[in-house]
């Protein structure tokens, strides 16, 4: 679903990485940043969830597959018909019309993974994963900007579960992997760290019925807050993620062309932000582009707001799928 990547950049440069996973981070009792130094380059933000294939065929995700996953424009206007289609129903059985409005707050439990190797790497300390589900909280509840929005969604940290498997560790086997840990319904947020070629993946909401199990977000354990990835060591990974995870694309979907990432409030921008370019201006008429919005693929530090176009196609995504 999301690759936060840059894989433009990356891919020309040969040397990011391209996509779609997104961060590298994490850290935990007996993490050793000393011993454990960050990657030479950037990560990906984000990875698709087409790399499953490629794991599935080779047993490893890789940074020549993954983001490659594109929603052509055909596809992703599908979702938007299906989801509407799905409202109309809803909203006429519930006698209201339009969309659902973003006004009661929706709490969402979260279970929340730490995936280790044998010899105990990619610990993520109770402390991390604390601090990491305030993030969330946080940005989400718009505390980083005055210009962000404060979106209906807040996370209840229910379960914490450990496990010790290098295969898993290190991105291997995730169809099973996510089949045997996850928890919850629909409702419920599963978040993974462990060792990935990218910063995050994560899956659509649009995607949870036929995969139930394989619903949520995996992260680098390096991003969690505290991790050793620089500028991609403050949780915002994991904020990232679950945008996508309640349905929203990144900002540079579509590029300049309409209707580029379906909300309305989020200038359009041809190619994604590298570390916080302010000024960026790539698509001439729409405004400067959105470098500070969660799904744009910039640094941490750079990331302060979710706007309300798109709360309310969070909003809507949330009625149609997982309500
Ligand atoms: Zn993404």
């Amino acid at each position: 679903m999301l690759w936060r990547s840059r894989r433009v950049s990356r891919r020309a440069v040969a040397v990011l990485s391209a996509l779609a996973f997104v961060g590298v981070g994490g850290s935990g009792p007996g993490y050793a940043p000393a011993a454990e130094p960050a990657p030479a380059r950037p990560p990906d933000r984000c990875a698709d969830e087409s790399a499953d294939a490629a794991d599935a065929a080779r047993g490893r995700i890789g940074r020549d597959v993954h983001d490659t996953r594109h929603y052509t424009t055909a596809e992703r206007a599908a979702i938007e018909r299906r989801t509407d289609r799905i409202l109309a129903r809803k909203n006429a059985a519930a006698g209201s019309q339009g969309d659902v409005q973003a006004t009661e707050i929706r709490r969402i439990p979260v279970y929340f993974h730490v995936i280790r190797s044998k010899s105990g790497k990619g610990g993520v300390s109770n402390k991390r994963i604390d601090r990491q589900i305030k993030v969330l909280n946080r940005t989400y509840a718009g505390r980083e900007s005055d210009a962000a929005a404060n979106t209906s969604f807040r996370f209840d940290l229910k379960d914490r579960t450990r496990y010790r498997n290098t295969r898993w560790f290190n991105g291997n086997r995730s169809l099973k992997m996510r089949r045997i840990t996850r928890q919850g319904g629909r409702r419920a947020l599963n978040i993974w760290t462990l060792n990935l070629d990218v910063l995050g993946i994560a899956t659509f909401p649009w995607q949870q019925a036929d995969r139930p199990k394989l619903d949520g977000i995996r992260v680098h354990f390096r991003s969690v807050p505290g991790g050793s990835l620089t500028h991609y060591n403050r949780g915002k990974t994991a904020t990232h993620e679950s945008g996508h995870w309640l349905g929203l694309w990144h900002t540079f979907q579509g590029g300049c062309a309409a209707p580029g990432d379906h909300v309305g409030d989020t200038p359009a921008e041809a190619t994604p932000s590298q570390g916080c370019p302010e000024g960026k201006d790539t698509c001439g008429s729409s405004g400067k582009d959105p470098i500070h919005n969660y799904m744009d693929y910039s640094y941490d530090t750079c990331y302060n707001q979710f706007t309300s176009g798109q709360n309310s196609r969070m909003n809507n995504m949330w009625a149609a799928y997982r309500a």
